[in-house]
């Protein structure tokens, strides 16, 4: 995964404050998640610290085989600082259920951490985060993947795996197969559960529920099938 911005004046690695350890800003390194919790407020790395109402960094534990990756916070997790507690959090829980995944054994967290969105009236309405705030927040993601160490990342969507695979994709021409990010680490792409939420035929819902069911079985029985030296317990 590229990572420009880990080349910004701004953030330096320091080596000498231990392995892993990243220096946000000066004199601040990160040692834990939840130092990175608390870090995504003070984050100005783009401009959606603004209208939000907190940073939402991922939730899990740490290390984990599987990590979760959707697009950014909706109204629901930006309020509440936790990701997918919303109405695509409540589909994704029961697709991971009936694909026998445990989130509790899952790290779960959103490609950009501030929620993007527009405001109509009283209401805030999703806006796609671009490419340049998915960019930015890659740090963030990085991040994470260095403290929870996953053997594999499914992408949820589009905007996840352009974060994820730092590059563009489709989801049709990359879904339901393993793409290697690392000798120790693939990644698997599929759709965003809020993809099911906006589909306005039910016949045509159920049959895309069922399919990313069926893509989330795959991905635990593939990585069943190749547990990793450094997390385990999926
Ligand atoms: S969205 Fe990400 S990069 Fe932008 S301010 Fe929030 S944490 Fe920083």
């Amino acid at each position: 995964m590229r990572d420009p911005e880990l080349r910004t004046p701004s953030v330096r690695k320091t080596p000498a404050s231990g392995r892993g350890s990243v220096s946000l800003v000066e004199g601040r390194v990160l040692r834990s998640l939840r130092e990175l919790r608390a870090a995504t407020n003070e984050c100005r790395r783009c401009q959606l610290y603004r209208l939000a109402t907190q940073g939402v960094p991922g939730e899990g534990p740490a290390p984990a085989p599987l990590m979760l990756v959707g697009e950014q916070p909706g109204d629901q997790e930006d309020l509440a600082g936790r990701p997918f507690i919303g109405p695509a959090g409540a589909i994704l829980d029961r697709a991971l259920y009936e694909a026998g995944i445990d989130r509790d054994k899952t790290y779960v967290t959103n490609a950009v951490k501030h929620f993007k969105f527009e405001p109509r009236g009283k209401r805030r309405l999703h806006a796609k985060p671009n490419t340049q705030e998915i960019q930015a927040c890659n740090w963030w993601l990085a991040q994470e993947l260095q403290h929870v160490k996953p053997r594999l990342v499914i992408a949820l969507g589009a905007s996840a795996a352009r974060a994820v695979l730092g590059r563009t994709v489709t989801i049709s021409s990359m879904r339901g197969a393993a793409t290697p990010l690392s000798e120790e680490r693939d990644a698997w792409v599929t759709i965003h559960p809020s993809y099911l939420l906006r589909m306005p035929d039910e016949i045509q819902q159920r049959a895309e529920y069922a399919r990313f069911v069926q893509e989330l079985e795959a991905a635990r029985e593939w990585l069943q099938a190749r547990p990793s030296s450094e997390s385990s317990g999926a």
